[in-house]
């Protein structure tokens, strides 16, 4: 089977109909960036950087993570790196950072919001990537942005990282710059907030989890999670179609994105990349080159159109 597969690997990722998705690969360390040369990825587009912070007992220094992402430009061969900076606390706990204990994690400070109430660690990693990104494509992005306060505060904390470089007459690059969409609340508020974007990326682990209010590490409700309830597929449509009106690339980098079966969908609604597992990119590319644009646009609104978990699963299986 992976042997058949292997004959997708050199294709062009594109339908019949000649319409290009972009498959990236999702990785959480360096040894993994071998596995995305393998299926043909193009470049990686969710670096989980929190992966740093495992198996060690501090946060690497800014030289330390300098390399880190030197290593990996330099693994990619010229092709693009999609950084998310630290996504830490709910099911990323660290041990080693102390966090007080919360009661609801998921909802508590995660993401974007630890790194804001730790700048001195984020403008080290800002330091660091963007020194990284004189060496090569880098696009950068923040998990959990809910609205465009944390947003600003965000490229406040950018302009300072980028102020000490200069007054240390350090070299640095410049990157495209995008958030991870994975609550209702940057759906709804996703138009203050692109003209400053250029890419979104829809995390559809966490925006199913926060839309269907279903902890993702809940083991009785992982096993019927539903990921393609009406309501998600709506908040996955107005982002694209976001994204679209401004001419923002929107990619989706949750599970969901490794689901062969779900392509045609998600091509149809107008995603422009894909990142995912590696394991799976080459059956999500078979998938690809063997159905038409046209076809996957009209299965997607005909889904669009479904008001139950079960009629979608069973039109996704029946096309
Ligand atoms: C997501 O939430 O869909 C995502 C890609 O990020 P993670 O699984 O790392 O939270
Ligand atoms: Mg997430």
């Amino acid at each position: 089977h992976l042997e058949a597969l292997q004959a997708y690997k050199n294709l062009p990722s594109e339908t019949l109909d000649g319409h290009k998705i972009t498959l990236r690969a999702n990785v959480g360390n360096l040894n993994e960036i071998s596995s995305l040369m393998e299926v043909g990825a193009d470049g990686i587009g969710l670096f989980r950087t929190e992966f740093l912070l495992i198996n060690t007992d501090t946060i690497p220094n800014e030289e330390q993570q300098y390399q880190i992402y030197c290593d990996a430009l330099h693994s990619l061969n010229g092709q693009q790196l999609t950084i998310r900076t630290f996504d830490i606390g709910a099911d990323k706990d660290i041990p080693f950072l102390n966090q007080a204990l919360e009661e609801n994690p998921a909802l508590g400070v995660r993401g974007i919001r630890y790194s804001l109430l730790h700048p001195k660690m984020f403008i080290q990693q800002i330091k660091a990537i963007l020194r990284a990104a004189a060496h090569g494509n880098i696009r950068l992005m923040f998990p959990m942005i809910c609205q465009l306060e944390e947003l600003n505060q965000v490229f406040k904390l950018i302009d300072q990282a980028k102020t000490q470089l200069q007054q240390g007459n350090i070299v640095f690059g410049i990157v495209e710059y995008g958030i991870v969409v994975e609550t209702p609340a940057a759906v709804l508020n996703l138009s203050s907030m692109l003209a400053q974007l250029d890419f979104v990326s829809i995390g559809s682990n966490d925006l199913t989890q926060y839309t269907l209010a279903a902890d993702r590490t809940n083991p009785q409700l992982v096993s019927d999670y539903p990921p393609l309830s009406p309501a998600v597929i709506k908040l996955i449509s107005m982002t694209i179609e976001q994204c679209k009106l401004l001419d923002v690339k929107v990619c989706l980098c949750g599970e969901l994105g490794g689901n062969n079966k779900v392509l045609p969908l998600l091509v149809g609604m107008g995603i422009d990349e894909l990142s995912l597992n590696p394991s799976n990119l080459l059956a999500v590319k078979a998938r690809l080159v063997k159905g038409n644009y046209r076809a996957f646009c009209q299965h997607a609104d005909q889904i669009k159109s479904l008001s139950t978990i079960d009629s979608i699963d069973q039109a996704i299986n029946q096309f």
